[in-house]
Parts: structure tokens; sequence; C-alpha cells
């Protein structure tokens, strides 16, 4: 093994070399004996945004925690009290030494948004209003608000909004603190692109035109690009340990990252590097056969508070069907249009598809552990297959003696994407998979998806924010606009270019290609690249 997986590697496993078994500098913070150890921590710059790349589990909460005052460091310490004399000594002289001085005499604030926010309702109990008005020190509530498209929740109780809807409170009401330093731990879990962008551009703002020092941890590579001026990687083995590097332009940080070879510490941290190519549609026979075809369609609830109107297309077999959109469209009232769920206010569906759906929010509830929850979904559980295709790209041996209810987010995420994947049915419908997933699990999880698909000559519609995720994901693209929760348009599937570019004009956002990997960047807005792609309609794969 490499050390990164732990058990067999779920890449086509290739010899790793220079990761460091043991380190022999102390680390910054060890949690207790024979327990998670992080070494080396990030360093925020003042009036800068400064990135934290790096996989599940290595550390970066810990990081985050650290920096924000809420956990002291105890260099590897962990059975002594907490003595910040020690921790001075050990930073003097780094870049660390000024900020951690201002931190322990208190001459800094800071403000944090934690990494999960569905605690958030435990922990207030009031609406989003009461909320907001109790932090904003900066007096810009009612700014946030209209700009993350707050408004409809404004008076309703936390504990009933959504998850996407607790993200972007939590976001304003970090971001409403008066600050020197800001620590954001994953912002766009549930976010649709457009927040995402938004919440993008109020980071950067806060460090452009006010002088703040923003740090950001994200998985979201095209957003991370656009946000962050300098990052942080994070390797090692996660749950064991973490090293974080010295910063890096944010353009080699992720292209190194990606490469999985770390170019100043000459480090290879993962045996095979993640490429970004322009699609290539599947050369799978029988591609152009319609799993379905339906026509045009329109969905109202009550008295049309919403409508969702449905171009008639085709879903074809054995493809994978990405899905863009804004939240709260009509995505999943399309699917349940095609499951026979719903009647069409107009027009008729003479079909009725089995599918099996991974929602956006993964609940559970049930207590039981991870292996008889998979068990009982599915008699193939265990079988070679099931592991080869299912088991080890989700990374799911080293959980399965889990209960359910004590997993993370992101395993949490690989429990539901492995169940929807192993049930019987005609069509696989996927809400978000990329949810508080790492890099290496997207791509991981992109790839069962399709193995899965290829190998059983199975269907699958995709819904994902994450651009990087759709387009390593799908052949096809289905695009929703309109305006959330009150109309949504459905077009027909179409190709990747096409769909890209109706997405993302809608948008108003172009891609361009990073020379060297061929990994998608978004264009500054107005800049040169950003106004000839625009004007020759290539909003995502220009040449
Ligand atoms: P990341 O944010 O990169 O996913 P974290 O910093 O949350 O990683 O966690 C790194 C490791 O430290 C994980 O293995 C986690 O289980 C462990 N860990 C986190 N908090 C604690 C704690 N309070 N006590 C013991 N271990 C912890
Ligand atoms: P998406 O999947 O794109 O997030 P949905 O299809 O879930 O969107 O919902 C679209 C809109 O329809 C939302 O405003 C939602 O609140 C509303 N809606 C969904 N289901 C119902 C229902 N059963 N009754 C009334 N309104 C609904
Ligand atoms: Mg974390």
């Amino acid at each position: 093994t490499c050390g990164i997986c732990v058990e067999k590697c779920p890449f086509d496993a290739i010899e790793i070399i220079n990761l460091p078994q043991e380190l022999e500098e102390e680390p910054a913070h060890r949690y207790g004996e024979n327990a998670f150890g992080l070494y080396g921590l990030p360093a925020p710059k003042e009036g800068r945004v400064t990135g934290l790349l790096g996989p599940n589990g290595i550390g970066k909460s810990t990081a985050v925690r650290m920096l924000s005052g809420e956990i002291t460091p105890n260099l590897g310490q962990y059975d002594q009290p907490p003595n910040w004399e020690a921790v001075l000594d050990q930073y003097r002289g780094t870049a660390l030494q000024n900020y951690l001085e201002a931190l322990e005499a208190g001459e800094v604030t800071v403000a944090r948004k934690p990494q999960y926010v569905d605690k958030i309702p435990d922990q207030f109990d009031g609406a989003t209003n009461e909320l907001l008005a109790g932090v904003d020190e900066r007096g810009v509530a009612d700014e946030l608000v209209q700009r993350l498209e707050l408004e409809a929740v404004y008076d309703q109780p936390i504990d009933t909004l959504s998850g996407g809807e607790l993200q972007r409170v939590a976001l304003a009401a970090t971001l409403v603190r008066d600050a020197d330093f800001y620590f954001l731990d994953e912002v766009t879990p549930y976010l649709d692109i457009g927040q995402r962008v938004t919440a993008a551009r109020l980071i950067r703002e806060l460090a452009d035109e006010e002088d703040r020092s923003m740090m950001v941890v994200e998985h979201d590579l095209a957003i991370l690009d656009l946000v962050a001026d300098t990052l942080h990687v994070t390797y090692g083995e996660p749950g064991a340990f973490g090293v974080v590097t010295t910063p890096k332009s944010t353009r080699n940080g992720i292209n190194e990252y990606l490469s999985g070879y770390l170019e100043n510490e000459n480090m290879r941290i993962r045996p095979e590097a993640i490429k970004f190519e322009e699609h290539a549609p599947r050369t799978v026979s029988g591609n152009e056969d319609a799993l379905v075809s339906y026509p045009a369609l329109t969905k109202s609830y009550g008295d049309g508070e919403f409508t969702l109107e449905v171009d008639a297309g085709e879903i074809r077999n054995n493809e994978v069907l990405g899905i863009v959109g804004p939240n709260g469209i009509g995505k999943s009232t399309f699917a349940k249009l095609l499951a026979g769920r719903l009647d069409p206010t107009e027009g008729e569906v003479d079909f009725r598809l089995d599918i099996s759906y991974k929602p956006q929010y993964v609940e559970v509830d049930q207590p039981m552990r991870v292996d008889a929850f998979l068990s009982s979904i599915t008699s193939d559980f265990g079988s070679s297959y099931w592991n080869t295709e299912i088991a080890q790209p989700l990374q799911l041996q080293r959980i399965m003696e889990q209960q359910l209810t004590d997993l993370s987010g992101g395993e949490r995420q690989r429990v539901a994407i492995a169940a929807c994947l192993s049930r019987e049915a005609d069509l696989y419908l996927l809400d978000e998979p990329s949810a508080h997933l790492d890099v290496e699990q997207r791509v991981m999880a992109t790839r069962a998806i399709r193995r899965y698909t290829e190998n059983h000559g199975k269907t699958a519609m995709v819904i994902d924010h994450d651009i990087y995720m759709i387009d390593l994901l799908a052949d096809r693209l289905q695009v929703f606009e309109g305006t959330p929760a009150e109309h949504g348009h459905a077009g027909a599937p179409v190709g990747m270019r096409e769909g890209m570019n109706t997405f993302l004009s809608n948008l108003d956002v172009t891609f361009r290609r990073d020379k060297r990997t061929g990994r998608p960047r978004i264009n500054k807005p107005g800049s040169q690249k950003d106004r000839e792609q625009k004007k020759a309609g290539e909003y995502y794969y220009a040449p």
C-alpha cells in the first residue's frame, strides 16, 4: 500500500515513493498516544486569501481550529497542559510568529465557519434574522442576505432550513463579523454553482476591499482556484498523520496536487495523476438506444407556486447524464415524474422507471453497522465484483464495522452512493454525490459510477455542482434554468459542449484550459479570454 489508502490501492497500484513513514520533527499537534498528528501549520497572510487543499482526515480542520484559537497546539505533548510559551518558542522566526503572538495576546479577532453546518440548529434556537442580528458587527447582514439569496428564509427558524440554506446562513454569519482573520472550513457543500461563485466573490471582496485575511478549506477546485491567492497542500496518511506544505501559488498548488507530485517537497503523494481531458463520448455499443423517450411535460404544485416545464427528450441506455442547474429549480420533480411518483399537470408519462435515488441530504437515523446496512440492500454484498466495483473505489473496507451514526460527512456520502448503486433499478439518480468528498474521493466515486453503469448496462443521472466532477463524469448534459422556487425549465439532454455553453452563459462564467494540465479554470470576468470566449460562444471547451 502507498500509505494513502491503508487498504489495497484503488488506483492501479504503482509503488509510491518518498512518503515519510516517520517524521523526525515534532508535530504541531497530536490528539493522543498513537492518535492523529499534524506536522506544520498553514500561515494566514494579511489581506490575502490562503487556501488549504488536501484529502479528508488529513488535519485541515485541526489546523483551522488551532489557528482560530479553539485548540492550543500541544506540539505533540498531548499529556501536558497547554503551553503557549513553548508554542511561541517553536514558531519564532517563522511566518507564523507574529500571528501566533497576536492570537495568544488576544490582539487579533477571528471568525470561523465550521465544516459541518448541520450542527448549528443544535446550538442556536431562533430564526435566521435573529442569528444574523446577534453577530452583525459590520452592519452588512442585509446586503449579505440579499446577495446570498436568503430573503425567503429570513424569518424562518434555523432548525427548518435545508442544508444549502444553512450553509449560506453560516457563511453570512461568519462574514458579517468584524474580524481580522476569517476561517472558512468548506463553503461549497450543498450550494449550486451560482451560489458558489457568489460565496467566492464575497470572500475575495473582504480581502481585496477590506484588507481582511481569509483562510479557506475547499475541495471544489474551480472555486478554490477562483478564490485563493496562495495555498498550502496537506498530505500524509488520513487518520494517522498530516503534513502541511509551505505556500504555493494557487495554480501550481492545484496542478501539483492533481499530478500527485509536490515539486518543492520532492514528494509523491499519489501514484497517478488526475487528468482532465475533454470528454470523449463512450463507444459502448447500443449507446444510441433510448432507455426512455418522454414528451413535453409540465408540473405545477398547488396553485402554480412552482411550475416546471420539461422539453421532450430521451435518456439513452447506458449513459451517464449530467444534470446542472440551481437548487430549487425542479430537478427532483423531474425525477419523480419519470418514476411515476408524480403525475404531470400537462403531458403524459406512459412508462414508469424504477429509480434508485441518492438524495442530496443523506440523513441517517438507523443505529446499524455499515456492513449490515449494505448487506440488507444487496445479496451481492461481499462478492468479488461488488468489492471491486463498489467497496474498493468508495473506500468502504475501512468503515464496514462502524455505526452509520458515527460516520463523518464524507463517509456517509460514500455509503449512500454504494447503497444507491447496489439496488436493482432502471435508472440511478444521484443528487450531489460530491458533497463532503475530497478530490480523490470525487474521482473514485466518478469511476465507480461510470464503471458500474458500463459493466452492467445501467443508466445514471447525476446532479452535481462541482463542474470538474460533471466534466469527468457525464456523457451528455441536461440543463435546468429559470427562477428557483418559482419557475423551472428542463432542456432536453444535449452534448457536453452545447450543454456547458447553455449553462455557463446563464451564469456569465467562462472557463479556459490550464496549459500544462488541461484543467478548466474560471476566467477573470472581463479579461481578454473571457470576452473572446463569450463572443465565440465557447464557455467551457474553448479550443
Ligand atoms: P480534515 O479536516 O482534513 O478532514 P480533521 O482535522 O478533521 O481532518 O481530522 C484529522 C484527523 O484527526 C482525523 O483522523 C480525525 O478523526 C482526528 N481527530 C479530529 N479531531 C479529533 C479529536 N478531538 N480527538 C482525536 N482525534 C481527532
Ligand atoms: P431541485 O431538485 O431542483 O432542488 P425540486 O424539484 O425539489 O427542486 O423543487 C422545486 C420547487 O418545487 C421548490 O421550490 C420546492 O420547494 C417545490 N416543491 C417540491 N415539492 C413540492 C411539493 N410536493 N409541493 C409543493 N411544492 C413543492
Ligand atoms: Mg475538515
